[in-house]
């Protein structure tokens, strides 16, 4: 359908571009500047320093890629890892598919654990790969933290208890995308090698930026890794963070400035804040699919998510049509069930620069639709009980009290 206008906002609750708030569009809105200058790298320093605490990391070093995602994964991989090393790596969803599907297509050694979508990464059989493991083949455990397409959260402590009780090397890799700077994230702590993100997500950017963090391990690993890799190459920022004027090419000075802007909300909001009202609004979710008396995707409540919820319909109802319906209709954007569970989720995305009344819209929203398109829920039951939850969980705001 074409696009037409629609009076009032656009309701964005897609897991994924999220909405980018007016002090992050302003910061953005203005003239490119010349990259070498003196203001771009002093910029760049702040930028590298404070994306660090948003992965809880101090001994990681950071780097702030041109691309999305799937860029930084394959900075990741590449950068770390040969052709033909094995990796053990875990199919939860759609988004762990593809980046399974990039691991193999640059040659790696893909060891796949399959779980069925909406359940977790299956750890006891990561903890009897590796306790098999004994000459260290594995060479790097790649997970995603939260996958996006199911509203599944992975434990990564457990993931690096299990390295440790067997004293095992292997790189561990984690794509963070949809759980960094909302949900409780701990590199150093976790043990983590490699994390990341991409701007569009929790930090509530455009699209453009992929952030990662390598630990001193992970740093040391590119010197023998031997996967081709130019445009990613962490070796090419090194040798600028040195000479500090920090790019090997040029960066978006829009981003970087949406980005200082970003992180200084986070700061104000105080990152355990952030990471709190990503656990209330992820809660009051749940209790609004509970009232209308859906289901959760996320099969047990040990991997609920926290960014995003997926939302069963019954199967007289083609999940996509309450997508469509929520936009035309509604001026509501929802995320569609992808592959195995297309037409039978809808996904509610909670994350990034969000308040509760926000969240509250959005589930008036969806209860609207679902009587569209047959459901019998009782207008308001999901409103009601995210209202009621919220009403006893709400902080203050304390700038204004
Ligand atoms: N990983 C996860 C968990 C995601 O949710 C996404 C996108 O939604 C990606 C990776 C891919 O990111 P991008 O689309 O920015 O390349």
């Amino acid at each position: 359908m074409d696009y037409v206008y629609g009076p009032g906002r656009n309701h964005l609750f897609v897991p994924g571009p999220v909405n980018i708030p007016e002090q992050v569009i302003r910061a953005m809105n203005r003239n490119n500047e010349d990259y070498r200058s003196p203001a771009v790298p002093a910029l760049t320093k702040t930028l590298l320093e404070d994306v660090k605490k948003i992965f809880k990391t101090t001994s990681g070093t950071p780097f702030l890629i041109p691309t999305t995602g799937t860029g930084a994964w394959e900075s990741a991989l590449t950068n770390t890892l040969s052709p033909g090393d094995r990796i053990v790596s875990f199919l939860i969803g759609q988004f762990s598919l593809l980046w399974i599907d990039q691991q193999q297509r640059l040659n790696f050694n893909v060891d796949v654990v399959e779980s069925e979508w909406g359940r977790g990464a299956d750890l006891d059989i990561l903890a009897s790969k590796i306790a098999q493991d004994k000459d260290h083949a594995i060479k790097a455990i790649c997970i995603v933290h939260n996958e996006t397409a199911t509203g599944v959260t992975n434990n990564l402590a457990t993931v690096r208890k299990i390295l440790d009780q067997y004293q095992h090397p292997a790189l561990f890799l984690v794509d963070g995308v949809s759980s960094i700077c909302a949900l409780d994230f701990r590199m150093d702590e976790w043990g983590i090698d490699v994390a990341l993100t991409g701007s569009q997500k929790a930090l509530s950017l455009p699209t453009g930026l992929g952030i990662l963090c390598a630990s001193p391990k992970a740093l040391e690993a590119t010197k023998s890794a031997k996967s081709v890799r130019v445009f990613f190459d962490w070796n090419d920022y090194l040798k600028f963070y040195k000479l500090g004027t920090y790019w090997p090419y040029t960066p978006s000075i829009q981003l970087l400035y949406g980005l200082r802007a970003a992180l200084d909300l986070v700061f104000e909001e105080g990152l355990d804040n952030v990471i709190a009202r990503h656990a209330r609004l992820g809660k009051a979710t749940r209790l609004a699919v509970e009232a209308w008396g859906l289901k959760n995707c996320t099969q047990s409540e040990e991997w609920v998510s926290d960014t995003v919820t997926a939302i069963m319909v019954p199967s007289y109802i083609d999940s996509a049509e309450i997508v469509r319906r929520a936009w035309k209709r509604y001026n509501l954007s929802l995320g569609l069930g992808l592959n195995k569970v297309a037409g039978k989720v809808f996904r509610i995305g909670h994350l990034g620069n969000l308040n509760e009344l926000q969240l509250l819209g959005c589930l008036a929203g969806v209860e609207l639709v679902l009587r569209d398109v047959g459901y019998p829920v009782k207008l308001g039951s999901g409103v009601a009980a995210a209202s009621a939850y919220f009403q006893n969980s709400t902080p203050l705001i304390s700038s204004r009290i």
